[in-house]
């Protein structure tokens, strides 16, 4: 392996994957991770002042026993196994979720509930045929009326697209197998009666996780640490400013780091930086056409303000959905349900309030004053503390947290994957914006570990054939069943 050296582009969970496989197979390799401080990318957890939280709450689950094995063998014991809570708030109510018949007929009251039920059977009935948005994906399963109440402002403040208007690929991946019947059948039914079969699970029921004792985090600083002792170089504050190429191939990156300006030399390169970026910063220049079709893929960005709120315990939840429309916040994440040690002083409490939103909108471009300020307003109302509660507050933003899928995604997903197959083979994509896949760590890590196993041992794996449950499905090419979103819905018929 002597002959070879791959360069890491991203230090989140797919860079550092495939950096401890290329690891365990003697390749040389370099990470070069922009961020100056932290490694994990969007499973980062930030600490300030002995609080420490994530960029939105990351559980640990994957159909993938190799992935769950994985992280046992990286982790061991302070992999902490959690049980789910998590509610909708919705009108100043709070319903279970995954959603449980009683507690939402209660919550919905006689005439709402028979509304529903009505809306359910219309749906049934008159199903839209071949649905592609969300929209008529999500009614077709629960009717139009659940659908507005569970689905649709939520999904709306997420995406900050109406529903109408997304892909209906989304649902398909992230709620695929469910619907009212579903949902009821796993309320109801005793869990030893229900399917055990892994492939069986549903992602969005899914109860019990696994969660590092100091948030996800701590999985990537201890991969880091594995691999630094072994002698790799992980370069923080290296942001990767462009990827030059020549006669067919990748030959160097060039960074800039607080040391200033370097260039590193390699004969793979393993992309984990949104498409965009990368294509954006390849020199000399991609042809136009594959350079306009990364330049049309878009982003959701996302920010997160942490606060401390000096009282013990404020609610049961690891999160809750706030689908109410009267305030801003997508979610509430209380850091010390999924692990105590997330906070130095159990006389307090660390929340997480998530606000979706685009790079430079109102909410973007807030000072970090006015969102800790827009936050301690926001719990108020939603009555989970009072104002003079809150401590003190942090806010962090995060660039394209979300891969955003449109009508075109697939298309100018295509353009820049056969481009760079054909041209420049020693490019690597993997990872979530890596691949613009809106998927949990699971995904970017299998992708990972396939692009190294290919670079270290020869093997041909496409990493496109690994599917959103992490699983690699030589059969079926993924432009067949995973990217391309017309033929998702199929699927869901097909199952049904
Ligand atoms: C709110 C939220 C909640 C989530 N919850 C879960 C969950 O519960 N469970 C789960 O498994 N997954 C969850 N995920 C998904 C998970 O975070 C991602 O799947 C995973 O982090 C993707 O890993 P990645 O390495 O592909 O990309 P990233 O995590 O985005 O890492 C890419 C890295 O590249 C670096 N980078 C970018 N540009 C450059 C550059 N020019 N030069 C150098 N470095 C660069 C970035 O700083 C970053 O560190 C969640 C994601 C979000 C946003």
């Amino acid at each position: 392996m002597a002959s070879k050296h791959v360069v890491i582009l991203g230090a989140g969970p797919a860079g550092l994957t495939a950096a401890y496989e290329l690891n365990r197979h003697g390749v040389p390799l370099t990470v070069l991770e922009k961020d100056p401080r932290f490694v994990g990318g969007l499973a980062r957890t930030v600490e300030r002042d002995g609080y420490r939280f994530d960029i939105g709450g990351h559980r640990f689950f994957s159909k993938s026993q190799e992935i769950e094995d994985l992280w046992t063998e990286m982790m061991g014991e302070q992999l902490r196994s959690c049980a789910r809570i998590s509610r909708i708030y919705y009108r100043q109510k709070y319903f279970d979720y995954p959603l449980k018949p009683v507690n939402a007929l209660r919550n919905l009251g006689p005439i709402e509930s028979m509304r529903c039920l009505l809306s359910y059977a219309w749906a049934r009935m008159h199903p839209v045929k071949n649905p592609r948005s969300l929209e008529d994906w999500v009614r077709n399963q629960f009717g139009y009326r659940l659908f507005s109440i569970f689905f649709k402002t939520y999904t709306e403040k997420v995406w900050g697209i109406s529903t109408s208007e997304l892909s209906a690929d989304w649902a398909a991946q992230r709620i695929k197998g469910l619907s009212l019947m579903e949902t009821i059948r796993h309320a109801v039914v005793p869990a030893r009666f229900q399917p055990h079969e892994r492939g069986a699970v549903i992602k969005t029921l899914i109860d019990r996780f696994r969660y590092p004792r100091l948030g996800p985090g701590q999985l990537w600083e201890v991969v880091r640490d594995k691999l630094v002792a072994g002698g790799r170089r992980i370069e923080l504050g290296a942001e990767v400013t462009s990827i030059r190429h020549s006669g067919g191939m990748i030959r160097s990156v060039a960074i800039q780091g607080a040391s200033g300006r370097q260039v590193i030399e390699g004969t793979d390169f393993i992309s984990t930086l949104p498409i965009r970026e990368l294509i954006e910063r390849c020199d000399p220049p991609l042809p136009t056409p594959v350079r306009e079709a990364a330049a049309k893929l878009k982003y959701r960005d996302f920010l997160t303000v942490a606060v401390v709120v000096k009282r013990d315990s404020l609610f049961p939840d690891n999160w809750i959905y706030i689908h109410d429309p009267a305030v801003k916040v997508g979610r509430i994440q209380n850091f010390k349900n999924w692990s105590p040690d997330m906070v130095p002083d159990q006389r307090a409490t660390c929340l997480g309030l998530e606000y979706f939103c685009f790079e430079g909108d109102g909410l973007w471009t807030s000072s970090d004053e006015e969102l800790v300020d827009l936050g301690r307003r926001e719990l108020a109302t939603l009555g989970i503390c009072r104002p003079e509660e809150v401590a003190w507050g942090a806010t962090v933003r995060v660039q394209k947290a979300y891969p955003v899928y449109d009508d075109q995604y697939r298309e100018h997903v295509a353009v820049v994957r056969e481009y760079l197959e054909r041209a420049l083979p020693n490019l690597h994509l993997v990872g979530r914006n890596g691949m613009h896949h809106y998927n949990n760590q699971d995904h970017s890590m299998m992708t990972a570990l396939l692009a190294a196993r290919n670079i270290a041992t020869g093997t041909t794996y496409d990493v496109w054939k690994v599917n959103s449950d992490a699983e690699y499905h030589e059969e079926a090419r993924a432009s067949d069943r995973e990217i391309g979103g017309r033929h998702v819905p199929m699927r869901i018929d097909e199952a049904a």
